[in-house]
């Protein structure tokens, strides 16, 4: 029996997902390789998608967003990876960084800043320096406080979403550790330039640039949350963002098997469609199996988030899994599709390109082993008294 849904059944509500789908296929999906080879900021997009409300889907009401569950966020971005990772990734930096103010901002920081978000502001997470990409433990970036607030000096590198962004997150290491800054991009002092390494093959949309800050002066409550607390407010925001990253992978993979399902079954050799041969439909019942075991995680991670559960595991198992199955899928895409999916014209070497770039940004495959590993080890060796 076909079904409405197509192979992929709507796992939240389809009220909000089904929207989400039918802008993927209708707006997005008809310019997403043009993003892909232009490398540009897709702003009229995501102004669109602030329109839908899908900018601020998580925020609280009270601050113009929709209120929703991770669940349904998953649902959306799942739906709009699927058609762009690429625009995707516009909206996880806009997610990282109000979501890092809504969990842990001052009261005043959240209402000067977070309706913004539901107008439809572009924002970068900016974390990563040259010098340091997964140890984040000290920074080069250095916050003094002052009279009135905070002065910054340093340099962010690969910066995405910076080509456009109009306000940054920023982490800065002050005198008793990393913190973190929230910070307007016209404020004085600040400039982003292209290094030969701003261009990625994956996740395109725009250069990954760097940040200079330099004499850069905030007002105090520029501080999100508590001094010396940046690295701990980092690994729960990233276990936010992970999640809605492992639903844009799952996104990829979704697209890269539909649309090579759609050719083989266009497709003859030897007088019969490519897909009735059988080493043909193994690899999508296989691809099939891992594609909705990887959602189902991913969105218990969702759930977990929201119900305040054992989140850092199931987030990263989550990213982990759908990543590498993303990379997995999209290349078993071009090898059924013969030389088709090699072509530019074809869309499987965006999806291939895409998948394994995500399998380093937002958290490298072997980062999230070692948070999988340390919450094991902290379950696993804590005594029955203290569980
Ligand atoms: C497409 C893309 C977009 C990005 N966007 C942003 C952004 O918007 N903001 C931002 O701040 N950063 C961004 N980054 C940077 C990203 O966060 C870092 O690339 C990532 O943290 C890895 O750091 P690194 O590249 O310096 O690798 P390194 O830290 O140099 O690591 C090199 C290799 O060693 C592995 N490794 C490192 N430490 C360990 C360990 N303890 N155990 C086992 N293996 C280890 C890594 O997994 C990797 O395979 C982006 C990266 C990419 C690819």
């Amino acid at each position: 029996m076909s079904s409405p849904e197509g192979f992929w059944r709507y796992l939240v509500d389809e009220e909000v997902a089904r929207p989400a789908r039918q802008f993927a296929r209708d707006i997005v999906r008809p310019v997403a390789d043009e993003i892909d080879r232009q490398d540009t900021y897709p702003v009229d997009l995501v102004s669109q998608t602030a329109a839908q409300g899908w900018n601020a889907m998580t925020l609280p009401t009270r601050y113009g967003g929709g209120g929703a569950s991770m669940e349904e966020a998953l649902g959306v971005i799942e739906e709009l990876g699927a058609a762009s990772a690429s625009l995707g990734v516009c909206l996880i930096t806009i997610f990282q960084s109000s979501k890092i103010i809504e969990l842990f901002g001052s009261e005043s920081l959240k209402e000067r800043v977070l309706p913004r978000y539901a107008a439809g502001l572009r924002a970068s997470y900016a974390l990563t320096e040259g010098g340091r990409g997964s140890d984040i433990r000290s920074l080069d970036t250095k916050a003094l406080r002052t009279d009135t607030g905070w002065v910054i000096n340093g340099e962010k590198a690969f910066i995405t979403s910076g080509s456009a962004a109009e306000f940054l997150v920023v982490l800065a290491e002050t005198d008793i550790g990393v913190s973190t800054f929230a910070v307007d991009r016209d404020t004085p002092g600040i400039t982003t330039h292209e290094t030969e390494q701003a261009e990625t093959f994956g996740l395109r949309n725009g250069p990954h640039v760097n940040l200079v800050l330099n004499e850069v002066e905030l007002p105090e409550d520029a501080l999100i949350g508590v001094e010396g607390k940046g690295l701990r407010q980092a690994l729960i925001t990233l276990s936010n963002s992970r999640t809605l990253a492992a639903g844009i992978s799952l996104g990829i993979a979704r697209a890269a098997f539909d649309e090579a399902f759609e050719w083989v079954a266009d497709r003859t050799a030897f007088d019969e469609r490519v897909i009735d041969f059988q080493g043909i439909q193994w690899y999508f019942a296989e691809a099939s199996a891992e594609i909705d075991a990887a959602r189902l995680i991913s969105y218990q991670a969702a759930r977990d988030l929201d119900d305040d559960l054992d989140y850092q595991r199931t987030s990263s198992e989550a990213k982990l899994l759908a990543a590498a199955l993303a990379t997995k899928v999209a290349s078993m895409a071009v090898q059924v599709c013969g030389a088709h999916g090699t072509q530019v014209v074809a869309p499987f070497g965006r999806y291939l390109r895409d998948a394994k770039a995500y399998e380093i940004a937002g958290g490298s495959a072997e980062i999230l082993k070692n948070t999988i590993a340390k919450r094991l080890i902290d379950t696993g060796t804590t005594s029955p008294q203290q569980k």
